[in-house]
């Protein structure tokens, strides 16, 4: 994502609520963006962590390691964490961080000493009431640890609330692993009985962490997953796909393709067969102006971060295809990060059935305000009701601070 798309989303925005010139002035601008260099045998990373808006609370967002990591990217992701956690009512605002570096090409050891330089470069602006990261692409729960004890080392205290997804023996939880497709299942379930859409067939597009998962909890469920694919293509069944002989058969072989007797298709057929909802869940971009045209079902549920680009929103829209946006399906992940912050404030005192309880709560309610609120202004896509909603509880909070 750039931060071009965060423009235009403001632009679609501003036809449902009126945005003062300041107001847009601040949602377009960050509140900090700080950059440093890690230097290790004799090369250098450049690191950064972006709060894009802090009105509704602290910073929240992950840390990503990539080689295509720009400052652009952290910035454009820290606001669209912004609006993602405004969204779903959490009370923080909006951050990312990210380093340079394509992990591949590393060990374990050099992982931990640029993860513990990141923090030592950071550790000013981090903490359980000013910023608190988390993993994201190419990060885990191993790195959280690391950038949790260093951090506790800079400022000579525990402090478990300033990183989630941290190990469980730091105070994570177990909730927090696969909670970004538990919170899309949620939704995927509120989203049927609204739609009246008795026993759909699903189509997912990635079988990682989020796919994966997705596709395990659906099956459990009893709906029937008729299309999955990975990297190295797709695999359909009108029949309905044996999810866990699949897992089975990628963790040994590498690939969903490598299941025997069962069609074949590709990564772009995949996204064209006639299911009733398709799940994208593996990159940002896949459903762009080229293919949008020829997605054949009738409801999308976005679990991947962009995969629909504004263009092919628009042309989607002009379809009829209803797409329920990734910043509502996808917010398990951070939900779940929060209630993680919240029991290590608390001094971990809650049961993991208390604190999944509450996550439904925040899916479902945050799923319904979008959906009401969209049912009522059809002239706009789900997407765009989405960004009404938390931008709104944004500038309220702006408001109410007196900022603007
Ligand atoms: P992952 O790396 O574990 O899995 C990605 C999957 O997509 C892999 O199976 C890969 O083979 C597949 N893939 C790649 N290119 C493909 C293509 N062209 N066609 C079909 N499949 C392809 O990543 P993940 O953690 O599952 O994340 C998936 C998406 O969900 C990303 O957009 C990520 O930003 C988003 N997301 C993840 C989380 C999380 O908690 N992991 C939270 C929020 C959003």
């Amino acid at each position: 994502m750039v931060f071009e798309h965060a423009e235009k989303m403001i632009d679609n925005v501003s036809k449902k609520l009126p945005i003062t010139e300041e107001a847009l002035r601040l949602l377009l601008s960050h509140k900090q963006v700080s950059r440093g260099l890690i230097k290790l045998d004799g090369k250098q990373f450049t690191a950064w962590r972006a709060i894009h808006n802090d009105a509704l609370g602290p910073g929240k967002g992950g840390i990503r390691y990539h080689e295509d990591v720009s400052e652009d990217e952290v910035k454009a992701l820290s606001f669209w964490m912004s609006i993602k956690n405004a969204l779903v009512g959490l009370p923080f605002g909006g951050a990312k961080g990210g380093i340079k570096i394509n992990p591949k090409e590393h060990t374990q050891n050099v992982l931990e000493i640029v993860s513990r330089e990141y923090i030592n470069l950071f550790a000013e602006f981090i903490g359980p009431d000013k910023d608190i990261p988390a993993p994201d692409v190419n990060t885990d729960s191993v790195i959280m640890g690391y950038m949790l004890d260093q951090y506790e080392k800079n400022v000579g205290y525990h402090a478990p609330a300033a990183i989630t997804a941290k190990p469980i023996e730091l105070g994570g939880i177990a909730l927090r692993n696969g909670a970004t497709a538990y919170g899309g299942f949620v939704v995927f379930k509120e989203f049927i009985k609204r739609i009246k859409l008795k026993n759909p067939t699903v189509a997912i597009q990635g079988f990682g962490k989020v796919g994966l998962n997705m596709a395990t909890l659906l099956h459990n469920a009893g709906f029937k997953v008729v299309a999955v694919s990975d990297s190295g293509g797709g695999i359909k069944s009108d029949n309905g796909i044996d999810i866990p002989k699949v897992i089975k058969v990628k963790k040994e072989k590498g690939s969903v393709t490598q299941m025997q007797g069962i069609e074949i298709v590709s990564n772009e057929d995949l996204l064209c067969l006639p299911a009733d909802i398709l799940i994208p869940a593996a990159l940002e971009n896949q459903i762009t102006k080229a293919n949008a045209n020829n997605i054949c079902t009738n409801y999308i549920l976005e679990l991947a971060n962009g995969p629909v680009t504004p263009e092919a929103d628009e042309i989607l829209y002009s379809k009829g295809v209803i797409s329920v946006p990734d910043i509502l399906a996808n917010a398990g992940g951070v939900s779940a990060s929060y209630m993680e912050w919240v029991n290590s404030k608390a001094g971990g005192i809650f049961e993991e059935e208390t604190l999944r309880l509450k996550l439904d709560k925040i899916m479902i309610d945050a799923f319904n305000k979008v959906y009401d609120y969209w049912f009522k202004n059809q002239d706009i896509d789900m997407k765009t009701a989405a960004y009404v909603i938390a931008v709104k509880r944004i500038l309220d909070a702006e408001k109410a601070r007196g900022r603007i």
